[in-house]
Formats: structure tokens, C-alpha cells, sequence
């Protein structure tokens, strides 16, 4: 919680991100985030939780690009 994030395996650029967005999530709401992300979580579920999805929107830029197959 807070500036501290753990990782076990070193995390993609992606994961990164999206787990610095919840630190910036925490440093903003303090101690209403906890609750209010789990009363999020139960009425919303986690694919569409509001701080889920703020940080998917977030840690997009470290996607690689989308690598379509040429057409002939
Ligand atoms: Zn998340």
C-alpha cells in the first residue's frame, strides 16, 4: 500500500503501470481507498471497477504496438 508495490517475478511495462496508477489512485482517495475500492469491487466486479479500468486506460501507452499481418 502507499508508494510500496511487491512484485514477485519482475512485472511487464504494462503491469508496471497499472499498478503505479493505483498507487497514484491511493495517494489521492488516502484512506477511502481501500473501502471504497471494495465496495466498487462488489458492485461492480473487477473487470468493470472504475479504478480497473482507470488504470487499464492508464498503462495502455506500454502496450506493444498491434502487429497485423500484411496483406499481399
Ligand atoms: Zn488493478
Amino acid at each position: 500500500m502507499g508508494d510500496c508495490v511487491l512484485w514477485r517475478l519482475p512485472p511487464t511495462p504494462y503491469l508496471r503501470l497499472h499498478e503505479e496508477r493505483h498507487v497514484l489512485q491511493y495517494h489521492v482517495l488516502g484512506p477511502f481507498f481501500l473501502p471504497l475500492y471494495f465496495a466498487l469491487l462488489l458492485t461492480c466486479g473487477y473487470w468493470n471497477h472504475p479504478f480497473e479500468k482507470d488504470a487499464r486506460r492508464a498503462s495502455q501507452c506500454a502496450l506493444p504496438p498491434l502487429d497485423f499481418p500484411h496483406q499481399n
